[in-house]
């Protein structure tokens, strides 16, 4: 329980979720045009096509959802998408969106081809979500005037419009919103050398003098994802004020991530504990999320978005029908000898 108040007051450096510290940084840091943003190749790609054909028609870019981990650049890219198509965004999140009226009053007030992005979108009431399917397939919405028997219901019409819905959790949507969706991508967790340009191009604009193997070694302990690559160049460049001259090397980097706790691959110590928990208390699995969470006295959906991605990505943990398995990798990388307990054979993988 400790560790759980502890977690309140010290938020982990390396969520990848947005937090206050973040905001002004952020912005500062977005990439405005396709040619700026790092990675993501097939998704830039198929959007760079969609994008230069809608322009060519002269209408709005269908309906695209983007899902993958947080901070791996969704809002990012959807501001790319409505400056390369010349057009305003509008960002909202699905919880915000509370009544069916907050989101009329949202479409009804877009211009001609705006782009409305909604984050969380599989966190939109059901009855939120209903007002949406008609504006997404026809461009009108129902609104239902009066109670009982003296209701009736008026269609308006509504101008053409993007919507780009981003979620962590694809598989939560329900069917027919995800079906309106044209344009369907996924993001994935990006290469060391891909978070080293990332980096190398944020301490660029925020001044930050850095060395090629300073930043590579920053990008080996971001899991993959920008949001924290940045995060960790704002906190390594406090080392190198107080303890170098100001120049992030790879040694500033190394002292700096291990006062982090943040190990040679990126793991901290939420993940350890994770690790250590499967393997120590039960056996190295299969033990579910739930009875996991309780005993680590995290949250479950942290577990389940936030450390597992990444544990899997590394390969070494191993979602099973019947629990999470930690693997023999996971085994190697903590430095404790492989016990042959996880009885589907997953430590074998
Ligand atoms: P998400 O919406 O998926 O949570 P964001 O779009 O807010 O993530 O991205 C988080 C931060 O990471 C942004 O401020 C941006 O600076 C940086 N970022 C994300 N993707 C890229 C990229 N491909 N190239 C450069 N920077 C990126």
């Amino acid at each position: 329980m400790i560790e759980t108040e502890e977690m309140e007051f010290a938020p982990r450096v390396i969520s990848p979720e947005s937090t206050v510290d973040d905001g002004d940084i952020e912005v500062t840091l977005r990439p405005q045009t396709l040619s700026e943003y790092i990675g993501q190749e097939k998704v830039k790609e198929n959007l760079a096509i969609y994008i230069e054909a809608a322009k060519r028609r002269n209408e709005p870019l269908d309906h695209v959802l983007l899902y993958g981990p947080p901070g791996l650049g969704k809002t990012t890219l959807s501001a790319i998408i409505a400056h390369e198509m010349g057009v305003n965004l509008r960002i909202t999140t699905g919880p915000a969106i509370e009544k069916p009226g907050d989101l009329v009053s949202l479409l009804t007030s877009l211009s001609e081809r705006d782009v409305l992005f909604i984050d969380e979108i599989h966190r939109l009431s059901r009855a939120v979500e209903e007002i949406l399917y008609p504006a997404l397939e026809d461009r009108v919405i129902d609104i239902i005037i009066g109670k009982g028997p003296s209701a009736r219901s008026i269609r308006m019409d509504l101008k053409p419009f993007t919507l780009i819905g981003a979620t962590t959790r694809a598989g939560q949507l329900s069917a027919p919103l995800r079906d309106r969706f044209g344009v369907i991508q996924r993001l994935e967790l990006y290469s060391q050398e891909q978070l080293t340009d990332i980096i190398r191009r944020s301490s660029m604009i925020l001044s930050i003098p850095c060395t090629a193997d300073g930043a590579a070694e920053i990008a080996g302990r971001a899991r993959g994802t920008p949001r924290i690559a940045n995060r960790l160049l704002k906190r390594v460049r406090d080392f190198a004020d107080v303890m170098g001259n100001g120049e992030i090397t790879q040694d500033i980097a190394k002292i700096a991530l291990n006062r982090l706790e943040i190990d040679a691959l990126g793991l901290d110590n939420i993940d350890r504990r994770l690790l250590m928990m499967i393997i120590k208390g039960y056996g190295g699995g299969p033990v579910g999320l739930e009875t996991l969470a309780a005993a680590l006295g995290e949250e479950a959906v942290t577990l389940e978005d936030v450390c597992e991605p990444f544990l899997m990505q590394l390969g070494f943990l191993a979602r099973t029908p019947r629990g999470r398995c930690a693997t023999r990798l996971a085994y190697e990388h903590l430095g404790i000898k492989t016990a042959d307990s996880c009885d589907d054979g997953q430590l074998s993988l």
